[in-house]
């Protein structure tokens, strides 16, 4: 079974792959720390999205923003406290780029809401949908025929048909999304046709630095690409073939592995 989160690594260095699955402890770590921040975000999220129920549309900015960020400062920290207690190697910066990015997000959804209330003249609970449709967070999906499997950071329904949404901390290209998080997407999607037995035309990346989602076309190109990967990915985690990379210093400076790499 291939996980999703191997095509991601992949996507960023195959050869970063080939050392995380043959070294298995670290592998579980990053996996599990990867998943406990992912949970955090959601969870921060679903916070906002309760607090907003009680904005009032004669709020200013200011207030709304206070209204916004009630509780979310001492669940950030008791959940991060609690990540470190687990023994997975939470950096201070990671912890800053959280708390930072959700008080940003804050900031612009204050801003939306207060656009929105006074365009449609309603409290924010009246116009909870246009913000947080109906979805499921950190959906499971796995399809044994494909024999690949990862969790969907949310799934959006609307009109009965249903929209794959990523979750990304990385800064976002100048226009449309990175190649690796368009695969990771497709990926989703094609799980999530064979879950629900509908079909997936859009998917959408969430770029959190600039609470922004870009739209994704689930075309032929980019599901042959998926499977293309697919299969570079079964002969490094199968066949423990050493794939051959395009040295780029710019990515190894940033690469975790690059102590263990013999590039
Ligand atoms: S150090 Fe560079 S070549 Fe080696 S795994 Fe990392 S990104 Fe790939």
């Amino acid at each position: 079974m291939i996980n999703i989160s191997s095509i991601k690594t992949h996507m960023f260095c195959p050869r970063s792959l080939y050392i995380q699955t043959w070294n298995e402890q670290e592998k579980q770590n990053d996996f599990q720390l990867a998943i406990e921040i992912k949970k955090l975000k959601i969870d921060v999220q679903d916070l906002i999205q309760k607090n907003m129920r009680k904005i009032k549309k004669e709020m200013g900015i200011t207030e709304i923003e206070n209204e916004l960020s009630e509780n979310i400062d001492s669940y950030i920290k008791s959940n991060t406290n609690a990540i470190v207690s687990m023994n997975l190697e939470l950096q201070p910066e990671q912890i800053n780029e959280i708390i930072d990015n959700t008080y940003f997000n804050i900031k612009l959804t204050a801003l939306k809401i207060k656009q929105a209330m006074n365009m449609y003249h309603k409290d924010a609970f009246a116009i909870t949908d246009m913000f947080f449709p109906n979805c499921m967070y950190s959906y499971l999906l796995k399809d044994q025929q494909l024999e690949l499997i990862g969790i969907c950071d949310k799934i959006e329904i609307i009109d009965g048909k249903y929209y794959p949404v990523i979750l990304k901390s990385s800064n976002p290209p100048l226009k449309g999304v990175w190649d690796q998080d368009a695969i990771e997407l497709v990926a989703h999607a094609i799980l999530l046709e064979e879950e629900f037995e509908t079909e997936v035309f859009v998917g959408f990346v969430y770029y959190e630095k600039i609470d922004e989602r870009r739209p994704v076309v689930m075309d032929v190109n980019l599901r042959k690409a998926l499977f293309e990967v697919i299969r570079e990915v079964k002969e490094i985690t199968e066949n423990k073939k050493l794939p051959n990379v395009k040295i780029n210093p710019k990515k190894c400076c940033k690469c975790q592995y690059e102590n263990y790499c013999m590039h």
